[in-house]
């Protein structure tokens, strides 16, 4: 469901953030029933534009809240060394997609609680905000939709991103794999256990249970007339069960190739551009020699400095390829480009770059440039564990 054709919005440090469709439909709804919600709690319904825009500021607001949880994931994983292509938001709220797992259990435990920590900030500055503005009595009426409370338009919609946010923590919190609070949940159990393999599956499987709880639970809302409501709690569920399935299946495949590291089946001599060359002699003494797609490009220490590409080689016009260097051309690791020669192998499994260039770059403790590992090679590995 996810990763169809997504429309890119803006980008956060070099992270694109995405929606999905689905996500208009999401937005459509909300700012509906908003209209209707504000137009009670206002009292005004129908005889304003009033309720329209305050269920327009909510929708955004929530929007950026969500955007908000997602980059904190995003920026602690980040700075653990995980690289992040994209925030996708979806019917079903956000995702930040990370290039690797986490590959130790503190780290795990730092990306997985950040999201929920950001969302926990957003809940307390706008309590503070609502109780700094209406007091405890007045936030209070305002929080409880109290009718005859008076209430501003402002303090409602203060008091609905307090409320709708706290709902967002408390579910994300939940310990249903691959939910937060699932993460956390594995992150304890692979730190008490030092087995990310049995930590996984015991995540998985209470995953799995929640699932089971959120679709039974959906169908009696359905039954009771929660129509909405209902479908909406048993589609997550469904989702969450496939992802803890799939989880599953992706340990039971890394738990075979345990113990092997990258440097275990790379390829020690890779070919490498060095930076300072022209990209005319770029494209003579490489491109045009091995016809290969891409090449790593390295300084003169021999550390890895990112990749320089075919196509923007070949975009540089004849009469300025002598004069342009790689060095100025390459696309800079940020960190996602390569792993660590003693990364284990199945750390590779589900990385985005590893299956968009077909390879990564393998660096030793200094940054230098050790090997290429290709996706066939780590293919070759985990049929090699199987057979
Ligand atoms: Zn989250």
């Amino acid at each position: 469901m996810l990763g169809g054709r997504s429309i890119t919005l803006f980008h956060v440090r070099g992270i694109r953030i995405a929606v999905d469709w689905s996500w208009f439909f999401v937005l459509f709804l909300v700012i509906f029933w908003l209209s209707q919600f504000y137009g009670d709690v206002l009292g005004e319904a129908g005889s304003s534009s009033a309720p329209f825009a305050l269920a327009l500021i909510s929708a955004l607001g929530f929007f950026a809240s969500i955007v908000l949880h997602e980059l904190g994931h995003a920026m602690v994983a980040l700075r653990n060394g995980i690289g992040i292509s994209s925030i996708q938001l979806w019917i079903f709220g956000g995702v930040a997609r990370m290039d690797r797992e986490s590959d130790s259990p503190s780290t795990e435990f730092k990306v997985a609680i950040a999201g929920p920590l950001v969302t926990l900030a957003i809940v307390v500055v706008l309590v503070a905000v609502g109780l700094a503005v209406a007091g405890p009595e007045g936030f209070r009426g305002a929080a409880l939709v109290e009718s005859d409370s008076g209430v501003s338009g402002g303090l409602a919609v203060v008091a609905w991103l307090a409320t709708i946010n706290f709902l967002v923590l408390v579910f994300n919190m939940l310990p249903a794999f691959p939910m937060d609070g699932g993460r956390v949940v594995r992150a304890i159990a692979w730190w008490r256990t030092g087995d990310r393999t049995s930590a996984t599956r015991f995540a998985a499987g209470l995953g799995r249970v929640f699932a089971y709880l959120f679709i039974g639970g959906g169908l009696l809302l359905v039954a009771g007339g929660y129509v909405f409501s209902g479908i909406w709690l048993a589609l997550i569920g469904m989702v969450i069960n496939g992802s803890a399935r799939a989880a599953s299946m992706q340990t039971a495949i890394s738990g075979r190739i345990e113990g092997v590291r990258v440097a275990d089946v790379m390829d020690r001599e890779p070919v490498a551009i060095p930076g300072e060359l022209s990209i005319e002699r770029a494209l003579d003494e490489y491109f045009l020699r091995y016809r290969w797609p891409w090449f790593p490009v390295i300084d003169a220490a021999h550390r890895f400095l990112g990749l320089l590409e075919r196509e923007r080689a070949d975009e540089i016009p004849e009469i300025a390829r002598a004069t342009s260097l790689v060095s100025e051309l390459l696309e800079r690791d940020r960190g996602s480009l390569h792993v660590s020669e003693d990364d284990p192998l199945d750390s590779l499994l589900g990385n985005q770059n590893l299956r968009r260039f077909g390879a990564l770059i393998a660096v030793d403790a200094d940054g230098r440039l050790a090997g290429v590992i290709t996706a066939e090679q780590v293919g070759r590995a985990l049929r090699d564990a199987a057979g």
